[in-house]
């Protein structure tokens, strides 16, 4: 890894580099929420100045950029006696994905592992990853952000360059050569000691504003042990089933696949469909069965993949903290809340 650091105004040229010939995804505002606080969602930007380098988490991940809510895997035309499939893997050009937090890029590795890195990897997803150039962005913790018992709340690969604000300059670090060469289009300098003891500094200021925390210990056992535990029946009793934990998680990749036939019988689509494990009939299979009728062996299945299957699976829990699903939760179920019950420290065991 190679580090660099540079005057704030670079970042304004960096940008307009970036955005010459590529498509720029980044942080916005969009809106305010009832009590005037900004609400921030990644989005197409053009102008530097749209860009929030402040932003707190977004309500939606990124997710939809590399593994859309919606997207057709083929599509058929039929003509006479003959028919065409047709794949598209959905991405017209390279784009760039401009400040994202450590906990949004260590979800993307994790993504990686099942959708780029497993025996079926998945086309769609690759053909969108080998097109992005990431260049993450260090945040302020909120108080619902446990990325830190998460191992989440740094990101060691995963992004082209990784910015961190000292205050009246960046200090970046690179790690792949397409970062190092945009870089040489703008002014930067080897850090000095005084650049390493501010970045310390920063980090370390960072590491006191963590408060949320899940005890992740021996967690994957704990559940093993605890299957039967009256604690899901608690949690899945206020459970509305909406399904809008896994839509704003991002590393939620559940899918189901359509496919629908035109009433002309000229053409056809398949198409994935991003689902969630919560929803009524998300177990129901052909014939009308449904394997998870109730709420709470769904939203226990929901835990289980998470921090029970996944670990068993890729030695690591496919949830890194962001307290999305706890923020936009209507029933205000938060992972923090269920992990302590299920421990037996929270007050629902
Ligand atoms: S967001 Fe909350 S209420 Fe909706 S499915 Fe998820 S846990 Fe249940
Ligand atoms: S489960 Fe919740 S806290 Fe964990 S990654 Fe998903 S949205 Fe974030």
């Amino acid at each position: 890894m190679i580090f660099r650091v540079f005057e704030k105004e670079e970042l304004r040229q960096l940008f307009d580099i970036l955005s010459d010939h590529n498509r720029v995804v980044g942080p916005v505002e969009a809106g305010r929420d009832r009590n005037g606080r900004p609400v921030y969602a990644f989005s197409d930007v053009r102008e530097f100045n749209d860009i929030r380098l402040n932003h707190t988490v977004t309500k939606l991940p990124a997710k939809r950029y590399f593994l859309p809510f919606k997207e057709d895997l083929a599509t058929f035309t039929i003509e006479k006696d003959n028919w065409h499939k047709s794949i598209a893997y959905n991405i017209e050009r390279p784009f760039v994905l401009f400040g994202l937090h450590p906990c949004d890029i260590n979800a993307l590795n994790k993504l990686d592992k099942v959708l780029l890195h497993s025996v079926y990897p998945m086309p769609y997803y690759a053909a969108k990853r080998k097109n992005m150039f990431i260049i993450g962005l260090d945040c302020v913790p909120q108080p619902y952000c446990f990325c830190r018992s998460m191992g989440a709340d740094t990101a060691l690969h995963g992004f082209d360059m990784f910015i961190t604000d000292l205050g009246s300059r960046y200090f970046v670090e690179i790690l792949t050569d397409t970062a190092y060469n945009f870089l040489r289009h703008i002014r930067t300098e080897e850090p000095g000691e005084e650049d390493h003891i501010l970045y310390m500094k920063v980090v370390a200021e960072r590491n006191e504003k963590f408060t949320a925390h899940v005890d992740t210990t021996d967690l994957a056992k704990i559940l093993d042990m605890e299957f039967q535990s009256d604690v899901w029946k608690y949690w899945g009793d206020r459970c509305l089933a909406c399904g809008t934990c896994a839509n704003v998680c991002p590393t939620c990749y559940c899918y189901g696949v359509e496919e629908t036939v035109e009433i002309n019988l000229k053409g056809a689509r398949k198409t994935k469909m991003l689902y969630s494990c919560n929803v009524i009939d998300f177990a129901e299979v052909a014939g009308g069965h449904n394997f998870r009728p109730e709420r709470h062996t769904r939203l226990k299945y929901r835990y289980y993949h998470k921090h029970r299957g996944f670990v068993e699976a890729f030695e690591e829990s496919l949830c890194v903290g962001c307290g999305r699903c706890g923020e936009s939760c209507l029933a205000d179920i938060t992972v923090p809340e269920v992990i302590a019950s299920v421990r037996g420290s929270g007050g629902n065991e």
